[in-house]
């Protein structure tokens, strides 16, 4: 079974010596692909400096951990880019695989996310692994491959999740507009 969304938070220990990591301590993180299955550790510089040479992983990179972490604070209802991207990761609804990819594609594009690798299976399917900046989450998210035809479509979705009290375009979905819409702003679609 392929694994699909998740999200796999930075440890606040070490995985090798299990110290708690400090303010501002450099920490590096693997990932190990086991059967299709990703699995995450992180470790201080001197655990890691042990680890690579046995096993560099299938993807690996490092960061710099703060206390307190950032969390995203669940307490303000805040519609953005990112609260909506958790929320249907968190649902995992396979339906809005689309919606989710163009997401994280924005959250890249505005730097919140950072393309950690691609990754191509053999048996076609993609999947694209994600660094959180700020809170240093690996953001696991398969490539639905949009095609051309669908692309308008899924950014008006998009579009709609992120500003629901916009008014409808007159005329229906099902027809092209007279004009056509403006291009959004993040400049999907190029
Ligand atoms: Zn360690």
């Amino acid at each position: 079974m392929i694994q699909e969304w998740d999200i796999k938070p930075l440890a606040k220990s070490c995985t090798g010596c299990t110290k708690a990591f400090e303010d501002r301590q450099e920490y590096y993180t693997r990932l190990s692909d086991q059967s299709g299955n990703y699995q995450r550790s992180d470790f201080c510089s001197t655990c890691w400096a042990r680890e690579e040479p046995v096993d560099p992983g299938y993807s690996n990179w490092n960061g710099v951990f703060r206390i307190p972490p950032a969390e995203p604070d669940r307490k303000v209802r805040k519609e953005t880019t990112e609260t909506i991207l958790r929320e249907l990761m968190e649902q995992g609804d396979p339906s809005r695989g689309e919606i989710i990819y163009i997401l994280a594609v924005m959250l890249e594009r505005q730097r919140v996310l950072v393309e950690q690798k691609v990754e191509d299976r053999p048996d076609g399917a993609r999947r694209v692994i994600y660094a959180h900046r700020k809170t240093g989450e690996t953001f696991i998210v398969p490539d639905p491959g949009i095609g051309a035809e669908r692309l308008e479509t899924v950014q008006q979705e998009v579009m709609h999740l992120l500003a629901p009290d916009a008014p409808p375009r007159p005329g229906s979905i099902a027809e092209p507009p007279a004009n056509p819409p403006p291009e959004p702003t993040d400049g999907l679609g190029s």
